[in-house]
Order: structure tokens, then C-alpha cells, then sequence
């Protein structure tokens, strides 16, 4: 304790005295970009695509261009608002005939020249990743990803993505796919834990504005440690699966959640009525994340790789079957400047979640029903089953298997040669 507060002293007088923006401006744990990652992109993208998509995905507010200047042939994007510190300088190909080829193509759009797969392997020559949504186990409530109602039998989200993702791995692989996973137990994929990221969590606290010289060391201590905890289950765990999804080269990535509303208590939760359905695509980056170096720079990548329109693509197809097999309605999220729904689907909004920011390639990121909706909860609690059993006046199947069935369906739907 009397080590974080020297630790707070020393560090403020570090961050007042930081000389306007030496050095790049980065979220917690980013490594500094390496732009020249993005130089095999050079002339890839007309100016008209780069724009829509800067337009309609990536930065609908606007934001992307208070840190960019944008020429006829190329675009500056710059670490400040003023325009003095360039970070990279991207030219646009003349015209779509004249771009070159980007260095990596993803199937479906690569398999224009390929004859189509046997009917009964549809999935032929596909690779998906898994990502099932959180840790779990031990460190399920930490991550505020549990509750228990009475004496049910608690409720874990990283167990029930699991699960989902089995029954998904099994009817993937039936249609012919390779499927890979980034975790397939309850254990973190990084090795690091929140005690490893005291200072890092103090640095973020005082970068957040947070007042701490008022309060007691012990109170500063709780704090840390919470915000530790954070950057443990959420950045250093996502960046560690990252490596994962980058060595892997999927063509899809697909990241599988439950969602919930607020239950406050998780020992006391509130069961709300009605669940609704959403999914995410990579997109819609705030003020606040577009002024750092490595949000900018993975925005770049992620649209330079093309990944924007199939990720649209794919959520457009999971949110179709999902809604379709659930029938619940779309979540509205109305006032959030962080989500917008993007395309035809009232389903599909673009969210800058850490997960399909970093991976790289496409990324589906499906919340499924509500844990902590009346309509859900007590088919959750019954747990998985083959069949079907008569749950609140209905017989249904598991709804795991339920929710796999929808999202293989889609993913066929996605990969079937048009
Ligand atoms: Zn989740």
C-alpha cells in the first residue's frame, strides 16, 4: 500500500510532465503499431471504397477524419487533430481495375475459381475459428459473468458458450469445415494474471481522470486491483487469444456470447421479462478510442483486409437464423454513440469490441438470448439434452443445440457459392 502510494505520486508527476505528445498514444497493454504492417495494402482500395466504408462502418460519426486529411490519390492520418504528426500515408488505387491484390483473400471471396464442394460437404475446405465468449470456471465471477438465483444451479455465461460451441464444432465439422477454437476449457489463454498489471492498472486509472490522492490506501488498493482484474480477463486475455486467431488464418472467426440485461446482485439477480437478440461487426469507433495510435492503426488493418464487408456479410446471415429460430426482437440501443446498427438487418450493429477489433480477418460476434430473461432462464437451467423436454409449457430442444443449429445454418448460408 505504501508502495502504490508513492507509486500514484511519482506517476502523476510523470503524466503532468509529459511534454504535449512525444511519444505515440496508446490503450493499455497495445504495443506500439509497426504501420509498415500496412504497406503490402498500398494502392489496394479505391479512394470511393475507403471512404464508404469509413462512411458507413468504421467511423459513422465522423470521427476517423478529425485525425485524417484526405487527398485524391491518398489519405494522412495523423496522431492529433491538428494535423502535425503523420502517422501513415495510404494511396488509393486509380480505379478498381487498377488495384493491386490484397495480400490475403478469405473464403467465400476466394473461391470464385473453385469448383463448388460435394453437396454433402458444403464446408469443404473451410477453416472456422471458435471463440467462446470469457473464461469461466474460477474466474467466472470476477469477470461479472455469473449469477445464481435461490438454489438453481448457477448460471456461468463461459460454460454455456462452451457448450454452444461444441454442438457448433460438431455440425461444422459434418458439413465438411476445419474448425479450430482459441480456448476450449475454463482456463485464461494468458498466462499473466491481475496481479501482473498493478502499475498497469494504476496508469489507466490516473489516464481515466480518477482521483485517488483523496482516498485511503486501502481504498486505492481496491481500486487497482479491480481495474487489474479488468485489463487480466479482458485486454491481456483477448490479445492472447489474438496470437491464437492470427496464427490459425481462419476464414471466419466466430465469437459466441450470451447476452443478459443488468441483474445488479448476482447472489439476488432480477430476472427481466424479454430477451432481445443482436450481433456485432467490427465498427463504429468512438471519439475517445480514435485518438489513440493503435485504435487508428487497427482500424486501418481491419479494413484494409477486407474483412468489413464479409463481417456485414455474416452477421447479416447469423442474425437472419438466429431471429428466425428464437424469434425474439432486436435489441434497440437507442443514445449509444458506441453501437449503430449498420445495413438492412435491424440484427446487426457495428461495435468496437476489443475481440473483433484485434482479430484479424472476419469476425462474427453473436450475443444469443438473454441468461436473465423469463423466456430463457429456465431453458438454461435445464441444461443440455438431446430431444426435447416440455420447458414452461413447450417442448423444446436444448437451447445450446438450438443456438448451434442457427449459427451453422447461417455459416453455410454464408459459404455457399452464390
Ligand atoms: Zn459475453
Amino acid at each position: 500500500l505504501f508502495f502504490l502510494r508513492g507509486a500514484v505520486v511519482v506517476l502523476v508527476c510523470l503524466l503532468t510532465a509529459l511534454p504535449g505528445r512525444a511519444e505515440a498514444r496508446l490503450t493499455t497493454l497495445a504495443p506500439e503499431p509497426d504501420w509498415s504492417q500496412l504497406d503490402p495494402y498500398q494502392q489496394t482500395i479505391t479512394r470511393a471504397e475507403f471512404v464508404r466504408q469509413i462512411n458507413t462502418l468504421y467511423a459513422p460519426n465522423g470521427f476517423f477524419w478529425k485525425y485524417a486529411q484526405l487527398g485524391d490519390d491518398r489519405v494522412v492520418v495523423f496522431a492529433d487533430t491538428l494535423g502535425t504528426i503523420p502517422l501513415y500515408t495510404l494511396y488509393f488505387a486509380q480505379d478498381a481495375e487498377s488495384r493491386r491484390p490484397r495480400p490475403r483473400y478469405f473464403r467465400p471471396e476466394s473461391q470464385a475459381n473453385t469448383p463448388p464442394p460435394p453437396a454433402d460437404q458444403p464446408l469443404a475446405g473451410i477453416h472456422i475459428c471458435l471463440d467462446p465468449g470469457h473464461i469461466g470456471g474460477e474466474w467466472s465471477r470476477l469477470e461479472e459473468r455469473w449469477f445464481r438465483l435461490g438454489t438453481d444451479n448457477p448460471v456461468a455465461e463461459a460454460e454455456l458458450n462452451l457448450l454452444v460451441c461444441r454442438h457448433l464444432e460438431r455440425l461444422l465439422k459434418e458439413a465438411g469445415a476445419r474448425v479450430s477454437w482459441t480456448k476450449k476449457d475454463l482456463q485464461p489463454v494468458t498466462p499473466q494474471r491481475p496481479r501482473d498489471f498493478h502499475s498497469e492498472a494504476l496508469k489507466s486509472l490516473l489516464e481515466a481522470g480518477a482521483s485517488l490522492q483523496d482516498l485511503t490506501p486501502g481504498a486505492v488498493a481496491r481500486r487497482v486491483q479491480a481495474r487489474a482484474e479488468i485489463i487480466f480477463y479482458r485486454t491481456a486475455e483477448i490479445q492472447a487469444r489474438t496470437k491464437k486467431v492470427t496464427a490459425l488464418q481462419p476464414d471466419l472467426t466466430l465469437c459466441i456470447h450470451y447476452n443478459a440485461d443488468s441483474w445488479g446482485n448476482p447472489d439476488k439477480p432480477q430476472l427481466t421479462k424479454a430477451s432481445r437478440l443482436v450481433t456485432f461487426v467490427n465498427g463504429c469507433y468512438t471519439e475517445r478510442e480514435m485518438a489513440y495510435d493503435d485504435m487508428k492503426f487497427a482500424l486501418l488493418s481491419k479494413l484494409l483486409s477486407g474483412a468489413g464487408p464479409l463481417e456485414l456479410k455474416g452477421a447479416d446471415s447469423v442474425a437472419r437464423e438466429m431471429a428466425l429460430s428464437f424469434g425474439h426482437p432486436p435489441e434497440p440501443y437507442p443514445h449509444w454513440e458506441a453501437v449503430k446498427q449498420v445495413g438492412r438487418n435491424p440484427y446487426v450493429f457495428a461495435r468496437n469490441l476489443i475481440a473483433n477489433r484485434l482479430y484479424p480477418g472476419p469476425v462474427v460476434y453473436v450475443e444469443g438470448p438473454y441468461m436473465n430473461a423469463k423466456d430463457t432462464y429456465a431453458r438454461l437451467i435445464a441444461g443440455d439434452y438431446e430431444g426435447t423436454r416440455l420447458i414452461q409449457g413447450k417442448e423444446v430442444p436444448s437451447i445450446h443445440r438450438q443456438y448451434a443449429e442457427a449459427v451453422a445454418k447461417s455459416v453455410r448460408d454464408y459459404f455457399k457459392k452464390k
